[in-house]
């Protein structure tokens, strides 16, 4: 048996580690390894009782190449999933090439001293992935994940031609807390104080952060203020949905939110340089990290839904077309079946789901790819089969 390695013991990986458990016909065999082991415990604790599935722990600094390397020659798995944060993607990458295991992750690199998401120093691991005759897959979670799937489906099954893609990512869940990230604080706050960013007839256009707004309507959920942001995947989709005229990114936020990041912002809480507070160098935004609530502990308090999917637009048999996909999920619903909200939900089942078409060798090549290069039809299935059912509306 050689089964998969799961790097990280937050909330994605909580998802991610139950319903690989869940799927133990294709994983065989499970190792959780993360920084904190305490946490790698609690997770397989959990899963030994609902599950009935015995996992394996470790301990790992993932920043360490070394020992990371180290400890997949130990465990010999025949994949490695990484969902510990941005900062690790690198070093788990550049293990998994040294060891000759294929490499999935949920979020592109991120370097600690600079707020940039791309995929550069990513893609230019290609030669290395090719060489070691491994494949890696980025960007296997909701969006970056899902929303490439979606593209990639209607890309390959629903137009002749795709012109404009809009995701529309919507958490209309309320915590009861005036103010909490749903994921990593500095990775969410990085994200929506940077500029916003879309593409639009071959050429990136960048807004002031949060400029533009609109009012959009999401199916089930009703209407919602949406701001346009960057966000990774469509540095990809650019690149990949052939024929592309314009693609845009909007989140919902609501106005309490704002309000706190604003003043967080304006007073330098969000900075990523070190200052000096007397006598130590801290990293405001470190320190307000560890004042905001544990988004590990939303999951009991957080009620309502999230809808995220694309509108695309374009041709079908010489007809104008335009569909809207999407996904549903109750964090409630989410909570009671793995003990996490539906934001670490919506990341952890594809991040599973792109993990299993790879160790089944349903999709298999070797180099560094991104979701929608692949055939989307395997993946839209699982999801139906997996908690996260989708629809298509004509519009
Ligand atoms: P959490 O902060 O809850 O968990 C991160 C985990 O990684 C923690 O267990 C942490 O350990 C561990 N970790 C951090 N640094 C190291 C290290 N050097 N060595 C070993 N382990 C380490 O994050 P989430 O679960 O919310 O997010 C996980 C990933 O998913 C992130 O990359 C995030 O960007 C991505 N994501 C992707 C989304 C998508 O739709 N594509 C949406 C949401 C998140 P410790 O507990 O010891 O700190």
């Amino acid at each position: 048996k050689k089964g998969i390695l799961i790097i990280g013991a937050g909330g994605v990986s909580r998802v991610a580690t139950v319903k690989s458990a869940m799927n133990m016909d294709t994983f065989e065999k499970i190792t959780l390894a993360s920084r904190t082991v305490s946490k790698c415990e609690s997770i397989a604790a959990d899963i030994l009782k609902n599950q009935g599935v015995k996992i394996d722990v470790a301990s790992v600094d993932a920043d360490n190449v070394d020992e990371l390397v180290k400890l997949i020659q130990k465990v010999n798995p025949k994949m490695v999933l990484n969902v510990a944060l941005p900062y690790q993607d690198l070093t788990i990458m550049d293990a998994c090439t040294k060891c000759g295991v294929d490499y999935v992750d949920t979020a592109n690199y991120e370097h600690p001293d600079e707020a940039k998401f791309e995929y550069k120093e990513q893609w230019a691991r290609d030669n290395k992935f090719k060489e070691a005759g491994i494949m890696g897959l980025l960007g296997s979670g909701f969006d970056p994940g899902v929303t490439g799937v979606f593209c990639a489906y209607a890309q390959q099954n629903l137009f002749d031609e795709i012109h404009t893609i809009d995701i529309m990512d919507c958490n209309a869940g309320d915590h009861g807390y005036k103010f909490a990230t749903n994921f990593n604080p500095e990775i969410n706050l990085r994200e929506v104080s940077a500029n916003g960013r879309y593409w639009e007839n071959g050429a990136w256009i960048e807004t002031t952060p949060l400029e533009i707004r609109v009012d959009h309507d999401y199916p089930e959920i009703g209407v919602k203020a949406s701001y346009l942001l960057y966000h990774e995947e469509l540095e990809s989709l650019v690149k990949n949905i052939k024929g592309l005229k314009r693609i845009r990114f909007f989140m919902t936020f609501g106005d309490s939110y704002i309000q706190h990041m604003n003043c967080l912002q304006n007073v330098g809480m969000l900075g990523i340089e070190p200052v000096m507070h007397k006598g130590v160098m801290i990293t405001p935004i470190e320190f307000l990290t560890t004042l905001l609530p544990d988004p590990g502990s939303l999951g009991p308090r957080t009620v309502g839904q999230t809808n995220i999917g694309c509108i695309i637009e374009g041709i079908k048999d010489g007809k104008p077309r335009k569909v809207y996909i999407y996904n549903v999920c109750d964090h409630q619903e989410c909570y009671k079946e793995t003990g996490a909200q539906a934001v670490s939900y919506t990341t952890g089942v594809p991040a599973m789901i792109g993990s299993k078409l790879l160790y089944k060798g349903i999709w298999k090549n070797k180099g560094v790819f991104n979701i929608e290069e692949f055939d989307a039809k395997p993946f839209m299935d699982e999801l139906m089969t997996q908690g996260l059912p989708w629809k298509i509306l004509e519009l």
